[in-house]
C-alpha cells in the first residue's frame, strides 16, 4: 500500500486545499489528517463519523491519602512542582501530600521513589479519534484534547488506522495531510511513508521552512516531490526554492497559480478541482498526473495496520 503524506514546513501554505483535491481526484484513497492539534480537512470534506475512539496518550500520577506517611520525598523530586502539603489526612498524620493533574506532565518519577507504595499511574485521556466517510472516501481524523501532549503518538495512530481501513476495504492509497511544522508531529507524519509532496509558497519564511522540512524528509529516508502554490507572485523566489529542492534531490512536479477561485472553493465547502476549471484547479490535475506516476515507483509505506477498529 502506498501511502503520500503532503507537507509544508509552515501553515497557511494552501497544503489543505491541494490535499482536498487530490483526494477528489485520486477517487479510491482513505484520507488522514496528521494535523492533530488543528486539524481543518474536515471544514472541506464534512466527514460523517461512524467511529469514535478514546485516545490515551500517557498517564497523571495520584496519590492514595491513605497510604501517604507524608514524608514529602515525591515533593522534592518533581521538576514541575506539581505536588503540595495540602491533601486530607489519615490514621497517622494530619495532612498528607497532593498532586495537582493539570501540572503533573506524568514523568514517572514520584511512582518509582515513594517507599510506600503510595502512588498510582492514571492513564489519562488526551483526545479522540475518528473513523468518517465522506464524499471523496473514508477519512481518519483526531482531536487533541486542549493542553494536552502526545500529539506524535496520536499521528502514528490515526496512520495506523488509516492503513487498516484501507487493507479492508482494498484500497491501496492513503492519502495524508500532514502535520506543519518539523517538530514530534511531523516526524510522526512522515516516518515510514512511500512519498512526500511538499506545498510551498514562494516567500522568505516558505523558503526558509521547505528547506529545514527538505533536510528532515531526506534523513528519514522519505522521497520527496515539491510543487510550490501561487508561484506567480514572486517567480525568482519560485525560482530559488525550487533550485534548492534539486538540492536535495527532490523532484519538482508543478507551479500552482494564484487563483481567486480557490478560496471560492473554500467558502463553498469544495474542493477547487470540484468548483472550478480555473488555472489552479488544472495545474492541480496536472501536477495529480505526476504524482501517480512517481507513486508507482516507490515503495509500500512501512507504518503497518497495529490499531484494531473492530470490524
Ligand atoms: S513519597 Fe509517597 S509517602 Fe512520601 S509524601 Fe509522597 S506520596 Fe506520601
Ligand atoms: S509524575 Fe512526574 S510530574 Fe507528575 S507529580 Fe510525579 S514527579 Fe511530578
Amino acid at each position: 500500500m502506498k501511502e503520500l503524506v503532503v507537507i509544508s514546513g509552515k501553515g497557511g501554505t494552501g497544503k489543505t486545499s491541494v490535499v482536498a483535491a487530490l483526494a477528489g481526484l485520486a477517487k479510491k484513497c482513505v484520507l488522514v489528517d496528521c494535523d492533530v492539534d488543528a486539524a481543518d480537512l474536515h471544514l472541506i470534506l464534512e466527514p460523517r463519523i461512524i467511529r469514535r475512539e478514546n485516545f490515551t496518550g500517557g498517564g497523571k500520577a495520584r496519590i492514595m491519602p491513605g497510604h501517604c506517611t507524608a514524608c514529602g520525598k515525591c515533593e522534592e523530586l518533581c521538576r514541575f512542582d506539581a505536588i503540595w502539603f495540602d491533601g486530607p489526612g489519615n490514621g497517622r498524620t494530619a495532612r498528607t501530600f497532593r498532586i495537582e493533574t493539570t501540572a503533573c506532565e506524568g514523568c514517572g518519577v514520584c511512582v518509582d521513589y515513594c517507599d510506600d507504595d503510595a502512588i498510582e499511574f492514571v492513564p489519562a485521556v488526551c483526545g479522540q479519534w475518528f473513523v468518517s466517510q465522506t464524499r471523496c472516501g473514508p477519512m481518519v481524523h483526531a482531536k487533541l484534547g486542549i493542553a494536552a501532549e502526545n500529539s506524535g503518538k496520536l499521528v502514528t495512530q490515526v496512520r495506523q488506522a488509516a492503513q487498516e481501513v484501507a487493507q479492508r476495504q482494498g484500497i491501496n492509497l492513503v492519502l495524508c495531510d500532514g502535520s506543519p511544522g518539523i517538530g514530534c508531529p511531523v516526524i510522526a507524519s512522515l516516518t515510514g511513508a512511500s512519498l512526500a509532496l511538499f506545498v510551498v509558497e514562494p516567500t522568505v519564511s516558505g523558503m526558509h521552512d521547505f528547506q529545514r522540512i527538505a533536510q528532515l524528509t531526506m534523513r528519514l529516508g522519505v522521497p520527496g516531490l515539491l510543487v510550490v502554490n501561487k508561484a506567480d507572485l514572486n517567480s525568482q523566489t519560485t525560482k530559488d526554492i525550487e533550485a534548492a529542492a534539486a538540492s536535495h534531490g527532490i523532484v519538482v512536479v508543478g507551479r500552482i497559480p494564484y487563483d481567486r477561485d480557490v478560496t471560492r472553493a473554500q467558502v463553498a465547502g469544495k474542493t477547487v478541482v470540484e468548483a472550478s476549471n480555473g488555472p489552479a484547479a488544472q495545474a492541480i490535475r496536472k501536477l495529480w498526473i505526476e504524482i501517480k506516476k512517481h507513486l508507482a515507483s516507490v515503495g509500500d509505506s512501512t507504518v503497518g495496520g497495529l490499531v484494531r477498529i473492530g470490524s
